[in-house]
């Protein structure tokens, strides 16, 4: 190294522009194809460094790189980070008035831009069409690819016109990408997108530095709350919720315990929705409370935490969604919190949708690997990954599984008890009842409606005083998670399916998970060897970090930009660590490239003098 020469292109580029050491994963793969004009699909994580991949060819390639992207309200912030480090970039979409729209249009027809943000409903527009052939096009990058799958959950009509690239720029290489990503997924974005000559590059989906816990569900507004309390307090991070009502609710029980936390979700007027998406990208430490409406294309880099309070409909969703968390590379928090009632209603849900029944059949296969994640008493990470089609070598060390590994029991006596108590009720009686009147006669309650019907005159009554309420909870779950039983209707009837009648007949053998008396809360950093070297900050260096963080939040209010788009907190933490002294020094630091030094590097030393 050293000489000028052996360095590529991209390379230089990576560490004058963005400021960084070296490329992550297959980066440097990736980019040395599309900047030898190769098409490429490219499948990483979120959080995996995506937006390199096509910016670093952007900047190399002649021209202007193009880059289709369906989340025109983060357009701006995208443009506004990229300007901060000296690259030139603009973006067409319906949020523009003409004035603007015709300045950029200028700009990309005068040679004057590297990189064009666009929305892909403009492509359908034959005016779009015309100026980017009287312009110079590097490369098409397709962001969020998955779009085009009808597989997947957020499919966009407007992506299936993007197949129309290759026929009308057959020279301009096309790099596609998604952090969606089972074989099924990229097999019909190759297909749709048309492009069938494409290299894949398939990245580690791996998120090390993100702990996975799924948690039964007992009083969720407190286990929340204690998680930020006791793990999280002052972090940024978002709460999914399934429902607006849920969304509201639980906005308002944070903010009454002294949390910054501001809602999300279709139902709130557009401005609002703005206005707090905004507030969640700029200021630090506020809680996001929102529906799945919230999130696709939302690159903060320091989201500690991502909390689902309800069950997520897909594992890919719920990568996804969990995958918000820790761009950075810092430790970071998914937790899940899940209960019987979440099963009932997602299989409701199911019965209740619009489409056929392939349609109901394709929801029941992502739901039943969603529920197989959450029993599984294996590692996580390991589940995870298997899921998208990759393995782990030994367990992860950095989930609930591998913290605190549950026991897995033989149930099959517990199942067989439950399942013909139902049998009972529903076979011999016809009578229709859901789960607590099936764990009543169980228990052997006498309440008034087990009275009522007379069900203390059943021989399965009082037969299950082994298992606690919640461990029959846990038992019913589970056993409708793995489909040995069913369930019906508006008011979760439990029902016999093919598999109950293997388990009451066949001996077929039921294994359980058993939750470990009381998760400890494990430490992040120290548990996960293979995370990155997260900075722990000394005790000189605390003050130091906080005084540079509140010098970035009054620059960023000053600039109306997010703060991060100054500085990650990774680099001031560096900073306030190694307290470089010169502007040479502090050159060197991840993440302050070329512009940024020029522009904030007098700053930073004037407050590293007044502190150090
Ligand atoms: P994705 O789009 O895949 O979710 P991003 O492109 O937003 O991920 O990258 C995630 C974060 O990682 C960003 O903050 C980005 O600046 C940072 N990053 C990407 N590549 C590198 C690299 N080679 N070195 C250091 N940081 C990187
Ligand atoms: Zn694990």
């Amino acid at each position: 190294m050293g000489s000028l020469g052996t360095v590529s292109e991209a390379t230089e580029v990576l560490q004058r522009v963005f400021g960084y050491d070296a490329f992550r994963g297959n980066q440097q793969d990736i980019i040395e194809h599309v900047v030898g004009g190769g098409d490429a699909l490219v499948l990483m994580p979120t959080g995996g460094g995506k937006s390199l991949c096509y910016q670093i060819p952007a900047l190399v390639r002649p021209g202007t790189g193009v880059v289709i992207s369906p989340l025109i309200a983060l357009m701006q912030d995208q443009v506004d980070a990229l300007r901060t480090v000296g690259v030139r970039a603009g973006f067409l979409n319906s949020t523009q008035d003409s004035y603007a729209r015709r300045e950029v249009e200028e700009a990309f027809l005068d040679g004057e831009l590297d990189l064009l943000y666009l929305a892909p409903e403009r492509l359908r527009v034959e005016a779009t069409m015309r100026l980017l052939d009287r312009g110079k096009v590097s490369l098409f990058a397709i962001d969020e690819a998955h779009c085009v799958a009808q597989w997947g959950h957020d499919f966009r009509p407007d992506y299936l016109e993007l197949s129309a690239l290759h026929e009308r720029w057959p020279d301009v290489p096309r790099i596609a990408l998604t952090a969606t990503a089972t074989d099924a997924t990229r097999e019909e974005i190759a297909h749709r997108l048309n492009l069938t000559e494409a290299r894949h590059f398939v990245a580690s989906f791996d998120r090390p530095n993100i702990q996975y816990r799924i948690v039964p569900k007992n009083e969720p507004k407190r286990q929340l709350l204690k998680l930020l309390q006791t793990e999280h307090a002052g972090d940024a991070g978002i709460v999914y919720c399934l429902s607006r009502a849920s969304v509201e609710k639980i906005a308002d029980f944070l903010v009454e315990n002294g949390i910054e936390a501001l809602p999300y979700h279709a139902g709130l007027d557009s401005r609002t929705r703005a206005a707090n998406q905004a507030r969640f990208l700029r200021e630090d430490g506020l809680v996001m409370v929102a529906t799945i409406a919230f999130g696709m294309g939302i690159d903060k880099p320091d989201v500690r935490f991502v909390a689902h309070l309800d069950l997520p409909k897909s594992v890919e969703g719920y990568y996804q969604e969990t995958g918000r968390a820790g761009r950075d590379g810092l430790p970071s928090t998914a937790w899940l919190a899940y209960g019987l009632a979440d099963v009932v209603q997602q299989r409701q849900l199911i019965d209740k949708s619009e489409g056929d029944d392939a349609h109901r059949r394709r929801l029941n296969i992502h739901l039943d690997a969603m529920l197989a994640l959450c029993e599984t008493v294996e590692c996580r990470r390991g589940q995870l990954l298997a899921y998208f089609g990759q393995s782990q070598e030994e367990n992860c060390g950095n989930c609930d599984s591998c913290l605190t590994p549950p026991e897995a029991w033989d149930g099959t006596i517990a199942a067989q008890k439950l399942l013909s108590t139902v049998f009972r009720l529903r076979k011999e009686r016809g009578q229709k009842f859901g789960a607590g009147q099936v764990i009543d006669i169980l228990l052997g309650k006498t309440t008034d409606k087990v009275r009522q019907h007379r069900h203390d005159q059943l021989t399965v009554f009082g037969k299950g005083s082994e298992l606690r309420d919640t461990e029959w909870r846990g038992v019913v779950r589970q056993l409708l998670a793995q489909g040995l039983l069913g369930v019906e209707g508006d008011f979760g009837t439990l029902v016999l399916t093919e598999g109950s009648n293997q388990v009451l007949f066949e001996q077929r053998q039921v294994r359980l998970r058993r939750e470990p008396e009381r998760t400890r809360a494990p430490k992040a950093a120290k548990s996960s060897a293979k995370a990155k070297a997260a900075i722990e900050l000394t005790a000189e260096a605390e003050p130091i970090f906080e005084r540079l963080r509140s010098w970035r939040g009054e620059t960023a209010r000053e600039l109306g930009l997010p703060a991060y788009v100054i500085f990650h907190d990774a680099t001031l933490k560096q900073i306030a660590t190694e307290l470089p002294s010169s502007l040479e020094a502090l050159g060197t630091i991840s993440g302050v490239g070329e512009n940024k030094l020029a522009k904030y590097g007098d700053q930073i030393l004037a407050v590293l003098a007044e502190v150090v």
